[in-house]
């Protein structure tokens, strides 16, 4: 058998998840296939009689207003997040983690929903809707609902959202208002080919010269894509200072676990670069929220 024989671009979500039910675990949704058709090519899961593709469903390739979120259907590419401006003021560091995701050739079709899919602990995309607060819409047998993010992922590559019956249909948040800002920093190997050692992301809402609340995710710092919740509670009501922001760091030290990856970086190097770099990615979504400008930085060509 090629790596699928039947390929489906339904019109609807309901016709996406009829299609793969019919298939009863021989069918899974595709996105850019940038992970999954390398994954069945080089043996790390089993061919799929059926690929469903949800790119051709009317309004699952745009981004939208709605109900005070920001939506992005499953269909929307990491270049579409990058290049929209409502993204750009309101989801920056949204912006800044799909930015950074492979070369050009990749963002242009790999989609938001096929990182999160994915549930790798260190999916760039995946990290930055984790500190925005994001939720997604899953369809599947029953019915249709809106999760919390962090509510679904279970292990390393796993989430409670079966690719083989059901479908992430949307991602949301609620886009940054006054006083509010995010920002996303990964570290990457100095030399060699392009090998992403650790992202972080992070969003602040200050009320006057306090942080009202924070919200930082970090990957890879466990199992899971990674919440740093004590760190989140533990900035909450202080001033945003240098020494504040450094004792932010030791927090979320004290609550990550980090593995050493032989060709990214050692668990020691990764404490490091949280302990310099989560006190910056902080430090950049406080300047933001303070004043109001947020220009997406490091974002690929
Ligand atoms: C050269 C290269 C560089 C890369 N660099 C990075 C990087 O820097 N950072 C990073 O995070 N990733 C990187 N990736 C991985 C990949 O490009 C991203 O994870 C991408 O966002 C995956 O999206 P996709 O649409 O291509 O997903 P696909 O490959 O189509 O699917 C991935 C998984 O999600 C499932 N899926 C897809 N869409 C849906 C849906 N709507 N509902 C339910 N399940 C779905 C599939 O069944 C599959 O299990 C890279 C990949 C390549 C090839």
């Amino acid at each position: 058998m090629a790596y699928w024989k039947d390929y489906y671009t339904p019109q609807t979500v309901e016709e996406a998840v009829e299609i793969l039910a019919r298939y009863d675990g021989n069918a899974c949704m595709i996105g850019g296939g940038t992970d999954l058709l390398l994954e069945i090519q080089q043996g790390h899961r089993p061919k799929m009689e059926a690929l469903v593709d949800p790119t051709r469903i009317t309004g699952l390739d745009q981004i939208t207003e709605e109900d005070g979120y920001l939506v992005i259907g499953a269909g929307v590419t990491h270049t579409k997040i990058v290049q929209h401006p409502l993204m750009q003021q309101h989801g920056t560091c949204l912006v800044e983690s799909c930015g950074v995701i492979g070369g050009p050739q990749v963002r242009n079709v790999a989609t938001l929903a096929g990182n999160i899919a994915h549930a790798l602990p260190a999916g760039d995309g995946t990290i930055g809707t984790l500190a925005l607060g994001g939720e997604i819409q899953v369809a599947g047998p029953d019915g249709i609902h809106w999760f919390p993010m962090e509510e679904t992922f279970i292990g390393p590559g796993k989430s409670t959202v079966d690719t083989k019956r059901m479908m992430i249909a949307r991602i949301r948040f609620r886009p940054t208002g006054d006083q509010e800002a995010s920002a996303f920093r990964r570290v990457m190997r100095p030399q060699g080919i392009a090998l992403p050692m650790i992202g972080m992301a992070a969003r602040v809402k200050l009320s006057d010269d306090v942080v009202e609340s924070a919200r930082i995710a970090i990957g890879p710092a466990g199992k899971i894509p990674f919440l740093a919740v004590k760190t989140m509670s533990f900035l909450a009501g202080k001033q945003p200072t240098a020494d504040t922001l450094a004792a932010a760091a030791e927090t979320a030290l004290e609550e990550v676990s980090l593995r050493t990856s032989p060709h990214r970086a050692s668990a020691a190097y990764r404490e490091e670069m949280i302990r310099a770099q989560l006190p910056k990615t902080l430090g950049k979504a406080v300047e933001r929220a303070q004043s109001g400008q947020a220009t997406p930085e490091g974002v690929g060509a």
